[in-house]
C-alpha cells in the first residue's frame, strides 16, 4: 500500500535526525582535536583528523541535498505560496553567502531591476533555488572575481512559456570558469559533476542544481543556462507570479 506523504516527511526527518547526530559528533569531536586544547598531535595526526573532518563535512553536504530531494519526490510535492518581498529575499540570500564571497574577494552584488516588490511563491523554495545557483556562482569562479543576481519583472507572459501570467526572471551571472555547450543540460542531472575531481573539493553533491530545477518547475516555472568557457555562466529561472 502506498504511505502518506505525511507517513514518508516523518519517516525522511527521523532518518535525516539519525544520520545528523553522529556525524555532527564527528565533525565536532574531529574540531575540537584539531584545536589542540587535549593536547599536542604531531603532523600525520593532523593530516587525519582533517580527513576525517572534511569528510564528515561532504558527508552532511551530501545527506542535506539527498533529504532535500527525498522530501521533494515523495514527502508533500505542494507549493506553500504566500506573499512575501523579492528585494528582501534578495538581501538575505546576498547576507548568508557574503561571507563565503568575501574569502575569496568576490564582489556579489544585486541588481533588482524588477518593478515588484511583493511577490508570490514558496518563499522557503525560492530561497532554496537562489542560494543553490549563488553558492554554485561562488564555487566556480576564482577570487577577485565577480557575481551578480539580477531581477526583471515580465508584466507580458511570453508565448514561448508554459503559463500566461505575468513572471519574474531571476538571473546570476557570475565570472568564473565557464561550462561548454556538451555540459550545460547535463549538469542538471542528479549527480552529474562537470569535473568531479574539482567539484568535490569545493564539497559537492552534484545534487544542487537537479533540486533547484525540480523546485523551479514545481512553480511551473523555467530554468537555463548560458555559459562561456573562461569567460563564466549565467543560470536564469523565471516563475509565474499571481500578484
Ligand atoms: P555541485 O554540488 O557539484 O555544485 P550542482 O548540481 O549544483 O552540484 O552542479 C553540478 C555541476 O555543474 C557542478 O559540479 C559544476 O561542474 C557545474 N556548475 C554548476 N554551477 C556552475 C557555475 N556557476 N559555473 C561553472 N560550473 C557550474
Amino acid at each position: 500500500m502506498e504511505s502518506k506523504p505525511e507517513t514518508k516527511t516523518k519517516f525522511i526527518s527521523t532518518t535525516s535526525h539519525k544520520l545528523k547526530t553522529p556525524l555532527n559528533a564527528i565533525i565536532g569531536f574531529s574540531e575540537l582535536l584539531l584545536e589542540q586544547v587535549y593536547g599536542p598531535l604531531n603532523e600525520k595526526q593532523i593530516h587525519y583528523l582533517k580527513n576525517i573532518n572534511s569528510s564528515g563535512k561532504n558527508l552532511l553536504a551530501l545527506l542535506n541535498d539527498l533529504i532535500d530531494l527525498m522530501n521533494f519526490k515523495w514527502g508533500d510535492p505542494n507549493p506553500y505560496y504566500s506573499e512575501f518581498s523579492l528585494p528582501h529575499a534578495l538581501n538575505e540570500a546576498q547576507e548568508s553567502l557574503k561571507c563565503l564571497a568575501d574569502q575569496k574577494n568576490i564582489s556579489l552584488e544585486i541588481r533588482n531591476g524588477a518593478e515588484v516588490s511583493i511577490i508570490k511563491a514558496d518563499e522557503p523554495k525560492f530561497m532554496k533555488i537562489l542560494l543553490n545557483l549563488l553558492s554554485n556562482a561562488i564555487k566556480f569562479t576564482p577570487p577577485g572575481g565577480k557575481v551578480e543576481i539580477s531581477t526583471k519583472y515580465h508584466k507580458t507572459p511570453s508565448p514561448d512559456f508554459s503559463f500566461s501570467q505575468p513572471y519574474v526572471e531571476v538571473s546570476v551571472k557570475d565570472t568564473g570558469v565557464g561550462i561548454k555547450p556538451g555540459d550545460q543540460e547535463k549538469i542538471f542531472s542528479e549527480f552529474y559533476q562537470v569535473d568531479p575531481e574539482i567539484s568535490q573539493t569545493f564539497e559537492g553533491t552534484g545534487l544542487g542544481l537537479t533540486l533547484a530545477r525540480e523546485l523551479v518547475r514545481l512553480h511551473r516555472g523555467e530554468i537555463w543556462v548560458e555559459s562561456e568557457v573562461g569567460k563564466g555562466s549565467k543560470f536564469t529561472f523565471i516563475i509565474p507570479i499571481t500578484v
